[in-house]
């Protein structure tokens, strides 16, 4: 199933001004590669897929890409939020900005809260990459779907014996072509990836 334009949790959001520019200028650099490749990108329904967030200051708040900007090959700082805080009691995220936050904010927070040094996220859609990972027993959460409080109690199972600083990277089996990489930067997170690629390719 492809769900992700639909907005599963509660959202506290204040419309503001453009936020966080320098963030929003370091994500786009990654964005718009990950763009060319198409493991961002929209369906033919329209629909977009694919997030990416960066830390924001030492907090667990953090920058991500707007909700429904797959398709857009750039995006100016009015495409992105500012999560200042996911409540995983309540599953509510605070945010601001010009846009609301991608609809997979919560996993995203779930990940920062996972070790403070991860600085960066990426979400990507990919169909050979996700069979990939699934056939060869890469790290994956249940058949979960995205952006549910079971998904945040899988990320959290799959590290809880395992550093993820060392396993920075997952497969959704519960959502259709989902994966996520994660590392100190996002030149760490955007390897992680690559190296997954090569793995498939050769
Ligand atoms: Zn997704």
């Amino acid at each position: 199933m492809i769900d992700d334009g639909v907005v599963k949790y509660s959202l506290q959001f204040t419309q503001t001004d453009e936020v966080a520019k320098k963030e929003c200028q370091k994500i786009e650099k990654t964005r718009e590669r990950l763009f060319s490749l198409g493991l961002i990108g929209a369906y033919d329904n329209g629909i977009g897929y694919g997030n990416i967030s960066l830390r924001y200051t030492k907090k667990n708040a953090f920058v991500i890409t707007a909700t429904q900007t797959g398709e857009l090959p750039k995006l100016s700082p009015k495409y992105y939020s500012l999560v200042k805080n996911v409540d995983f009691k309540t599953f509510t995220t605070t945010a601001i900005g010009v846009s609301k936050p991608s609809s997979e904010a919560i996993t995203h927070a779930c990940i920062y809260e996972l070790d403070a040094r991860i600085n960066a996220v990426i979400h990507v859609h990919n169909e050979k990459l996700w069979r990939f990972m699934l056939e060869n027993d890469y790290l994956s959460t249940n058949d979960t779907p995205y952006g549910t409080p079971e998904m945040v109690e899988d990320v959290r199972d799959i590290y809880k014996d395992i550093n993820p600083m060392l396993n920075n990277a997952f497969v959704m089996k519960g959502h259709f072509e989902g994966v996520v990489v994660f590392g100190k930067s996002l030149k760490q997170a955007e390897k992680a990836l690559y190296t997954i690629v090569q793995e498939l390719l050769n």
